[in-house]
C-alpha cells in the first residue's frame, strides 16, 4: 500500500484538487503562505526530548500507521504522566496564521492521533494547533466526527491515488491564497466552454 503522507490529509480537506496536483501530478509552487510555514516548521523539524514537571516533550517525532497506509511527522508530542505510571500522548502541531479554527488542520493533527494511538497502543482524546502569529494554543478534541472526517478524507485519497485522477477544481476564495492557482486555472478548467474558445482563438481548432 502506498503511504499516504500526512500533510496530503490537510491538503485533499483544504481543496482536493491541490491535493491531486501534489500527489498525483507531482507538481508544487511555493507562495509566501507555503514559505512562511515552510520556515515556522524549521525551526521545531529539530528531534529532542525534554523533561518538563510531569511531561515528556519529543521534538519532530516520525508518526506512522501501516493499518492506513500513514506516514509523517508530528511538530511536538507531549507525554503527560499519569499516576499510574502510564503517559497519555498530546501531539502539538506548528501553524502560521492567528488563533483561528481550520478543520483541515484539526484533520491532519487527528490523523497524527490515529497513528500515535496503533503506535503506542493507548487513546489520544486530544491535541494542539499552536498559532504563530498569536502565539496561542487551540486544544482540539478528537471526537467521533472529527476522527469519521479524517478516515473518509484518507479513503478519498487512497482512491484519488488508486485512480491516478487529479479532482476537478472548486473554484472560490481559497483560491486566491493557493500557491498552485496558476497551474490548476480553476476559472478555466471549471468553465468546459472557456477552453474550446481557448482551443479555437489560439490554436484554430476544437
Ligand atoms: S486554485 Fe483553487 S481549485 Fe485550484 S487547486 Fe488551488 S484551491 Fe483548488
Amino acid at each position: 500500500m502506498e503511504p499516504i503522507l500526512l500533510s496530503a490529509i490537510n491538503q485533499y480537506f483544504f481543496c482536493p484538487r491541490r491535493c491531486g496536483l501534489i500527489h498525483v501530478d507531482g507538481v508544487f509552487v511555493n507562495n509566501a503562505y507555503t514559505l512562511e510555514g515552510s520556515f515556522l516548521h524549521d525551526k521545531v523539524d529539530t528531534p529532542g526530548v525534554e523533561n518538563r514537571a510531569g511531561v515528556r516533550i519529543v521534538r519532530a517525532l516520525p508518526l506512522y500507521s501501516r493499518e492506513m497506509g500513514l506516514n509523517g511527522k508530528a511538530d511536538i508530542v507531549e507525554f503527560y504522566k499519569q499516576p499510574d505510571g502510564t503517559e497519555v500522548p498530546l501531539p502539538v502541531d506548528y501553524k502560521r496564521g492567528p488563533r483561528r479554527k481550520w478543520a483541515n488542520d484539526d484533520a491532519q493533527l487527528c490523523a497524527q492521533a490515529l497513528c500515535l494511538e496503533e503506535m503506542i497502543g493507548v487513546p489520544v482524546p486530544k491535541g494542539a494547533i499552536f498559532h504563530a502569529a498569536s502565539k496561542k494554543r487551540r486544544e482540539v478534541l478528537f471526537d467521533a466526527v472529527l476522527r469519521g472526517a479524517t478516515l473518509e478524507t484518507i479513503n478519498k485519497i487512497r482512491a484519488m491515488l488508486e485512480t491516478g485522477k487529479v479532482p476537478p477544481p472548486l473554484p472560490g476564495p481559497r483560491c486566491e491564497g493557493c500557491s498552485l492557482k496558476n497551474i490548476c486555472m480553476p476559472e478555466i478548467v471549471s468553465a468546459p466552454g472557456k477552453v474550446v474558445n481557448y482551443n479555437i482563438n489560439v490554436f484554430n481548432r476544437n
